[in-house]
Parts: C-alpha cells; sequence; structure tokens
C-alpha cells in the first residue's frame, strides 16, 4: 500500500495533499480556481500535482481528483458544473494525458463522503450521507461500504434539491435549489441583502468591508459570527435550520443512520449544527415514532475531499480499473 496523490476542485481552490494509506496528510499544496477556464483549471491541477510529486520521496501509486462537478458513472467526462467551466468536458482524458499517472476523477462531494466513511465520522455507518457546504451544497451516498453514483453518475445532487418555489435563481439554471438557502454563497447573499436594505443592523459587516456591501461574502459573515456580531450568528442560524429541513426531507427518502456536514462552512461547527439538529428534531417524518440520523461534523474537516480522492485512485488502481 502506496501513498497517492488527492486534488479537491471547489468553486474556489485547487487544493492538493499527499495521503498516506492510513488517510494521513504528509504534504499539502494549493492555487486559486481559474473559474472561467477549462484549461486553465487544468493547468492548475497539473501545477498542484507536479509540485507534490516533485517533493516526495519514493513511489506514489496515482491521482485521485476530486471536482466541484457532475460526472458520468464512468468518471471520463463531466457532464456539466454548476460553478466551474466544464460542459461535456472529457477530462479524465484531459488529465491522463498531461499527469501521466494512475487517475480517478469524479465529483468532490462523493470524494469527501467516502473520506468520512473510511476514515471519520461515518466509520462502521450502513447508510451515511454527506453534505458539504462550500461555494455550493454537495453531496454524497455510501451504502453498505460502497459509495454510490447513481445510474448516470449524478447521485447526491442535492444542492439543487428545489426548496422555495421561484426562489433565488441558481447557477444550475433552476430557481429556488437549496444551495442558494445553505451554502457559503447563500450566506454571503443573505448578508448582501441585509447590509443593502438595513446597513445600521450590518453596521459590523459593513465595517469589514470598508462600507461596500457588494463586498460581504460567506467568509465575512463566517469570521463576523466568531467575533459574536450578533446579525452575524442569526444568519448562520437561519442556515443552520435550512441545512435541518433538508436532512429531514432526505432521511425520508434514505433513511441514513449519520449525515456528516463537510465543506468550508462546516468549520463553523455547532453554530449551524445546533439550529440544524433542532430543526431536524421538528420536521422528520413520523418524528417520535422513528429514529432519525445522528448529524456531525466531518472528521476530516474541509480535507475530506481530497483523502478520499486519493484513497478512491488508490482503490481504482487495486482493482485494475485506473
Ligand atoms: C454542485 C456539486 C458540488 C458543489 C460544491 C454544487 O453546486 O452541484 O457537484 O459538489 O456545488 O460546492
Ligand atoms: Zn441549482
Amino acid at each position: 500500500q502506496l501513498p497517492a496523490i488527492g486534488i479537491d476542485i471547489g468553486g474556489t481552490k485547487v487544493a492538493g495533499g499527499v495521503v498516506a494509506p492510513d488517510g494521513t496528510i504528509t504534504d499539502t499544496a494549493r492555487r486559486a480556481t481559474p473559474g472561467k477556464s477549462v484549461s486553465a483549471t487544468e493547468d492548475a491541477i497539473a501545477a498542484v500535482v507536479d509540485e507534490l510529486a516533485e517533493r516526495h520521496d519514493g513511489p506514489l501509486v496515482g491521482v485521485g481528483v476530486g471536482a466541484a462537478g457532475w460526472f458520468d458513472r464512468t468518471g471520463d467526462t463531466v457532464l456539466f458544473s454548476p460553478h466551474l467551466a466544464w460542459r461535456n468536458q472529457s477530462l479524465r482524458k484531459d488529465l491522463a494525458d498531461r499527469l501521466q499517472r494512475p487517475l480517478w476523477v469524479g465529483n468532490d462531494a462523493d470524494a469527501a463522503a467516502w473520506a468520512e466513511y473510511r476514515y471519520g465520522a461515518a466509520r462502521g455507518s450502513s447508510l451515511m450521507l454527506m453534505i458539504t457546504l462550500g461555494t455550493g451544497i454537495g453531496g454524497g451516498i455510501v451504502i453498505d461500504g460502497r459509495l454510490q453514483r447513481g445510474a448516470h453518475g449524478v447521485a447526491g445532487e442535492w444542492g439543487h434539491m428545489r426548496v422555495v418555489p421561484d426562489g433565488r435563481l441558481c447557477a444550475c439554471g433552476n430557481r429556488g435549489c437549496w444551495e442558494q438557502y445553505a451554502s457559503g454563497n447563500a450566506l454571503g447573499h443573505t448578508a448582501r441583502e441585509v447590509a443593502q436594505s438595513s446597513p445600521a443592523a450590518a453596521a459590523d459587516l459593513l465595517d469589514r468591508v470598508g462600507g461596500d456591501a457588494a463586498r460581504i461574502t460567506g467568509e465575512v459573515v463566517a469570521q463576523a459570527a466568531a467575533d459574536g456580531d450578533p446579525l452575524a450568528v442569526e444568519l448562520l442560524c437561519e442556515v443552520g435550520t435550512w441545512l435541518g429541513q433538508g436532512i429531514a426531507d432526505m432521511a425520508a427518502i434514505l433513511d441514513p443512520d449519520v449525515v456528516v456536514i463537510g465543506g468550508g462552512v462546516s468549520v463553523l461547527g455547532e453554530t449551524i449544527l445546533a439550529p440544524a439538529r433542532d430543526r431536524l428534531e421538528r420536521a422528520l417524518p413520523g418524528r417520535g415514532f422513528r429514529p432519525g440520523p445522528r448529524v456531525v461534523v466531518a472528521e476530516l474537516g474541509a480535507q475530506a475531499g481530497l483523502v478520499g480522492a486519493a484513497d478512491l485512485a488508490r482503490q481504482a488502481v487495486c482493482d485494475g480499473v485506473g
């Protein structure tokens, strides 16, 4: 069993690491995601892989790439990505040509789900669901030890369940998607609305961006909440409530034993998870008469995606399908 390189491509960054077979990360590297350009994104991936491989002594089994896109079942093609430039892109072939290494390619949240099942908060689970809160909401499903990718490869895209009829416009082209109300982007969006309509209530947030409401992002709100700003805490609570409602709806379909919350926003921990559990308790269909899922934060934190991608690469090579 050899180390592998794992890469996680989100809406804002390409993060990579060398991952040992026991899931520990021994080195990391990162670049900003060049959102609009396919070839520049591939350049960034190759640069991160090269940087890590150059510093690494000894053999590497392969490279796993988890990306914020919707893949076909083989992982050959990114069919679509709400936040990145990919449309029917032969990503695997492009990367195989460039990297000349065994590859696993697939969805970022699928990779995170796998990592949490293998090494993290969902060890021993019979049906786990992953929810990553980042630029958008990503999802992954592991049932009886197998990552489930759906008939066409795009299972678990619950960020795009419609939760508000005629709601906010989403990058996927629809309106009212869950990720418009419960992601890092959603947090920024709501905060900007409040800052524009009631600047006095948002004084602390506006202070942090030199008075320019348009510059308030999810990260700014998160920082303000950590510093105790009441509006920021309230906005996070709102995100948590949306999260809990969504989990209740998913429990009606898949009946998981554990739901793991990961992605950048999950570093906020209980500020979001406490209202989520509270809402889940009140919204779970059949509540009081049936068990519900545990809702826990990702043990591997924001690194889950790259750890899982590395392990999936290792497995693909061992199964001879890499
Ligand atoms: C995409 C997911 C992705 C997530 C990343 C969503 O909009 O549908 O595939 O994992 O964004 O934040
Ligand atoms: Zn959508």
